[in-house]
Parts: C-alpha cells; sequence; structure tokens
C-alpha cells in the first residue's frame, strides 16, 4: 500500500470516530500495515466503520486482511495475477454506466492488458482498455470508495451536466 492511500483512509477513520492520532502513532499504523494492498485496506477500513465501535489496532485491521488471503487462496494458487498497470492487478475495470434514480449503475470488463480476470469472470464479458472506455464517453472508478460514496463530479465529470449541482444529480 502506498502512503497517500493509507493517508486518506486513515483520515476517513480519524474522522469517523472522531480520533486524532499524531504522526508517531501514524508511522507506526503504517509501518505495520504497509502489506496491505490499497483496496483490501479500503475495504478493512469500510468493514471497520460498518462493524466497530472503536478506533481500530493495527492487529483488527491486520486480521480483516489474513482473513481476506485465507479466503481468496484458492483463487490465487489456481491463476496467480501478473503486475498490472492497467487494471491494479484485478483483471477487471469498472466503470460508471449512468446514474439512475440517485443509484450509480457500475458495470465492469474485462482488463484487455492482462489475464488477471481468469478464474472471476467469463469471456463473455467484453475485455477492454481504460483507453478504450473513456472514448466512449464512461467514467471510469479508481477508488473502491467511489462505488459507495456520491462520485466527485472533478473526477467524473461525465456523470454531470454542466448546470446541475452535484447533489441534485446524485441525491444520496
Ligand atoms: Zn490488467
Amino acid at each position: 500500500m502506498d502512503l497517500q492511500h493509507f493517508t486518506i483512509e486513515m483520515g476517513t477513520l480519524s474522522s469517523f470516530f472522531n480520533r486524532k492520532i499524531t504522526p508517531a502513532q501514524t508511522e507506526i499504523y503504517f509501518d505495520r500495515l504497509k502489506s496491505i494492498p490499497n483496496k483490501v485496506f479500503s475495504e478493512a477500513v469500510i468493514s471497520v466503520i460498518d462493524t466497530s465501535s472503536f478506533f481500530p489496532k493495527p492487529k483488527d485491521l491486520l486480521q480483516f486482511w489474513w482473513d481476506w488471503k485465507r479466503e481468496h487462496v484458492q483463487d490465487i494458487a489456481m491463476y496467480p495475477r501478473t503486475h498490472c498497470p492497467e487494471c491494479d492487478g484485478d483483471g477487471f475495470i469498472e466503470y460508471i454506466d449512468h446514474i439512475s434514480g440517485g443509484y450509480v449503475d457500475v458495470r465492469l470488463v474485462r482488463c484487455a492488458k492482462c489475464n488477471n480476470w481468469r478464474g472471476k469472470i467469463g469471456t463473455f464479458v467484453p475485455a477492454m482498455t481504460k483507453a478504450s472506455l473513456r472514448e466512449k464517453g464512461f467514467s471510469i472508478i479508481e477508488k473502491y470508495e467511489d462505488r459507495h460514496i456520491k462520485p466527485d463530479p472533478v473526477l467524473y465529470p461525465n456523470l454531470y451536466p454542466d448546470d446541475t449541482p452535484a447533489e441534485e444529480a446524485c441525491p444520496f
């Protein structure tokens, strides 16, 4: 996990639990947690927010990572992942098709630049690149959390007509 992603997610926890953490504590947390991939850490943070009454200790977040690995061990053994910057190694790219009635319609395509989709997604799902999706006018979901929160109109300009405030376009 990179430090920038870590800092953003810790900021989320800090605000949610209304608890300040010192730079020294942040350093210790990062040292203990840096082996967790960005996306799994985001999932861990969401899980803590959904299920915990207390600001997590490093062991709580590590436990999520250990459980995650145990659940995914079979996939990892059968279809070893290759490094792929296009899809972050996931094998798929998520994009927003449209917003309807306040709901974001998230869809996905197979990553056209790797085979990491094997064992997860059938070949009937089209394989595309981010560039080809953007050419078609779709907004790529870059961050896992954006599936759950109101998309930032700066990051996802195609979602909002120019004269519609984001609040009205996507009221959740
Ligand atoms: Zn890929």
